[in-house]
């Protein structure tokens, strides 16, 4: 009775399980399995804790200043909120909210269409192909697009060309690229179109590949105009999004491009074996651009099932058209070969009794 009719109605998302007991492989989250930066360790050691008495700098200055050098943009490209989500949720906001025709692909990220409901947005779900690519015909026209490049949980990617004839095919709208997992993908990020395409807007994440999951820390890259419009958004919600900590620790983390090279370079080699392990036995593994791999297991439920009994925790939805799909994340080597041999054991379980 004390609800909003708004609050009744939601269907909020549905994050992965974070068991806060020891003894699991986790694997359901896309968490990097590596530490974070030893410069991010090092930043918090030493910053002024006396400061937590002020309010933090509610531009991030510094952060957006490391950003903007990390890729060659202008100070004033750059948004930073406390997470990608927060990110997200003021884009729709400021971009699309109470207007029609906004396309999504029909699979993808589950927030998507959270937001599309709590922000009175007319969402369009443009199937994927039959082989979860993306058509890019079927976005225009339109009043706005949200792509996942590389899409989650399907893990596959477009590539630079075909994100710019969507930019260009709604050159009146904003194209919203959500870019959690593009440091390991195979191709370009959109970054480099925001100077040509004004209505591009890039959304990043700390939390993948800078192993910052626990900091929340998102940042947005686009036209000065689309940057107005979420500082609008922001200055309306919370003008200090992102608390001094998280500022100096993400500030440490960007501009430790060594260190993000040398983990995903990891990750992707981890990636590579995991999916070589599991094609030997016989599944289908779509080809990953992210820190995850996306397999076709016909049996699917049951396996995540046989999985959780053995402390493994992957990701499975039992929705139409990915049901028989399991979404494991990129572990250590480690992790992975626990991980490949209980579903080897899966396997020959199976085999036994049909
Ligand atoms: C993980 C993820 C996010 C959320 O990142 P946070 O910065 O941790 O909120 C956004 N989009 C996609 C596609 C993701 O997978």
């Amino acid at each position: 009775m004390f609800l909003s009719d708004k609050a009744k109605r939601l269907t909020p998302y549905v994050a992965g399980i974070q068991p806060q007991e020891e003894g699991w492989v986790k694997l359901n989250t896309n968490e990097n399995p590596y530490p974070p930066s030893p410069k991010v360790t090092e930043a918090l050691h030493t910053a002024d804790i006396t400061n937590l008495r002020l309010y933090p700098d509610g531009e991030s200055s510094s952060l957006k200043a490391a950003i903007a050098s990390v890729f060659a943009v202008g100070e004033e490209n750059v948004f930073c909120a406390n997470s990608s989500d927060e990110v997200l949720a003021l884009a729709f906001q400021a971009f699309f909210s109470g207007k029609s025709r906004i396309i999504t692909p029909d699979i993808s990220y589950g927030f998507y269409p959270v937001w599309g409901e709590m922000y009175d947005v007319g969402m369009i779900f443009a199937p994927l192909r039959d082989d979860f690519s993306i058509n890019i015909s079927d976005y225009n026209p339109s009043n706005g697009v949200v792509i996942a490049n590389p899409n989650a949980p399907t893990s596959l990617a477009l590539g630079l060309a075909d994100i710019e004839k969507i930019a260009m095919q709604n050159s009146s709208s904003v194209v919203l690229v959500d870019e959690a997992y593009i440091d390991f993908a195979q191709v370009e990020s959109a970054v480099s179109l925001i100077g040509k395409c004004k209505n591009v807007l890039v959304v990043r994440t700390f939390s993948k590949s800078h192993s910052l999951a626990g900091l929340r820390v998102g940042y947005a890259i686009g036209s000065p105009k689309l940057i107005e419009g979420l500082r609008r958004m922001r200055d309306a919600f919370n003008s200090y999004p992102l608390d001094m900590l998280a500022q100096i620790g993400a500030t440490a983390a960007i501009s430790d491009t060594d260190y993000l090279k040398e983990t995903t370079t990891r990750i992707i080699a981890t990636r590579g074996k995991t999916t070589a392990a599991l094609e030997a036995m016989g599944y289908k593994v779509l080809p990953s651009h992210a820190n995850f791999i996306f397999f076709h297991a016909a049996n699917a439920g049951a396996l995540y099932q046989f999985l959780l009994d053995n402390k493994i925790l992957a990701r499975y939805w039992s929705k139409p058209r990915i049901s028989e799909f399991i979404r494991v994340s990129i572990g250590t080597d480690e992790d992975m070969e626990v991980f490949v041999k209980c579903v080897r054991q899966f396997s020959s379980g199976e085999q036994k009794n049909p």
